[in-house]
């Protein structure tokens, strides 16, 4: 006789030991609740999650407005392929341009994905300008830079944990030194068909181009006729207090990745292309089963509207600076542990002097969670909807344990 699920509960930390693919480092928390800011673990400690499930829980956990949204559409329609039409996927697309510019969107389900189709879109551009297929497709990258876990994004991505064991690679990327634009012309010949960075780099340790530099990229680009496409997939979405990172360089994309905080945990991805090149994918050319689906596309809606209704763009430039300016503080504060800080809005970087894993963990312990990156840099990514207090509450939390260690 089968035993009673209920009498026998194996531990979630006794299943990943036992049944879960060994791939990620992870925390020793399980966690089963989520309210905006605020998660709760399986002992009922309560965490402010300023990890956001990596950038991606943008309106916070179980938003009311999202969870209605996506209830409601889970009881009409939740997948049709994209054989036919759905209004969702269509408005989301209009909201998209309405943010990005006249171009068209395209619907996936992740970063990687979304990184994947910016990786075509830049081989049919250089088949389009040089006249051949297979010669035109340098893709200049930057040093330190991110684009996902998929054979084209992790041959874009310079990082030998991401690539050891999987080469050969996708021919064709080239790295430059991020904030040099010299360094990216330079890079330039007959075979280069596109440019391809983060707005601001995530992973790599929270490293913001410069306004200047993306303008001069755009020129560049421009000049050379190459594609500029730029991956807001963690740094997009409203993030750092404009919808896209980039807009903060007054500049405009030739193709933009989105994805993480899109849908506020539904996964999503979406690849806008500018109108000059949107006519590079034809019938056939590329796809996605789920891509666009009506559930995925009314989660990101829902997103996009309370981003509106809460004025959370606002919310987050106005909140950033003096938080921001608080976390600065650490630095004058604990010059031999806190060494920078970086970044803009809610998309922040604590450069810590050396490992910064026992700080991670004291964090954890003492209510705050974070995601790391780069080379011992501590990432914050609150919700856009986290409060004045809960963003005071993670520097205090922050001072406590620099001060105790
Ligand atoms: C997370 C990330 C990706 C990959 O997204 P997945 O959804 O994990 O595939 C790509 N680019 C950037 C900038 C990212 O931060």
């Amino acid at each position: 006789m089968a035993e009673s699920p209920a009498l026998v509960r194996t531990s979630a930390a006794e299943l990943y030991d036992s049944y879960v693919l060994k791939n990620y480092a992870r925390a020793p928390v399980t966690l089963v609740r989520g309210k905006a800011s605020t998660v709760w673990d399986d002992q009922g400690k309560s965490y402010l999650d300023f990890s956001s499930g990596i950038a991606v829980t943008s309106v916070g956990h179980c938003h009311p407005r999202w969870v209605a949204a996506v209830q409601r559409q889970a009881g009409e329609l939740v997948h049709i392929s994209n054989l036919f039409r759905t209004p969702n996927q269509g408005e989301l697309a209009k909201r998209l341009v309405g943010y990005a510019g006249p171009g068209r969107v395209f619907f996936c389900n992740s970063g990687g994905e979304a990184d994947e189709a910016l990786i075509k879109l830049s081989r049919l551009h250089g088949v389009r300008k040089s006249g051949v297929e297979g010669k035109c497709i340098k893709v200049i990258c930057a040093k330190n830079g991110f684009h996902g876990r998929m054979f084209g994004g992790m041959s874009a991505t310079p990082k030998e944990s991401v690539q050891k064991g999987f080469r050969p690679l996708l021919p064709g990327f080239v790295f430059a030194e991020l904030n040099n634009l010299e360094s990216f012309a330079s890079l330039v010949d007959a075979d280069t068909t596109a440019i391809l960075v983060e707005s601001i780099q995530g992973d790599g340790g929270i490293n913001p181009c410069t306004p200047e530099f993306l303008q001069g990229l755009r020129r560049l680009c421009d000049e050379k006729g190459l594609l500029l496409l730029l991956d807001e997939v963690q740094c997009g979405a409203g993030r750092t207090g404009k919808f896209f990172a980039f807009e903060h360089a007054g500049i405009r994309a030739d193709a933009i990745a989105m994805a993480k905080g899109l849908a506020g945990g539904f996964p999503i991805g979406a690849v806008w292309v500018g109108e000059r090149f949107a006519d590079l994918f034809q019938p056939g050319m590329h796809g996605s089963t789920f891509g666009g689906t009506p559930l995925a596309s009314a989660a990101a809606l829902a997103v996009l509207d309370i981003i509106q209704a809460e004025g959370l763009l606002a919310h987050v430039t106005r909140e950033s600076v003096p938080w921001i300016a608080e976390l600065n503080r650490l630095v004058a504060d604990f010059p031999s542990k806190v060494l920078e800080i970086r970044g803009r809005g809610f998309l922040v970087g604590v450069q810590m002097a050396s490992d910064s894993a026992p700080t991670i963990a004291a964090l954890r312990e003492n209510g705050l969670l974070i995601a790391p990156a780069g080379v011992n840099v501590i990432r914050l990514l609150p919700p856009l909807v986290t409060t004045r207090d809960e963003l005071a509450r993670s520097v205090a939390i922050f001072r406590d344990v620099l001060g105790k260690a």
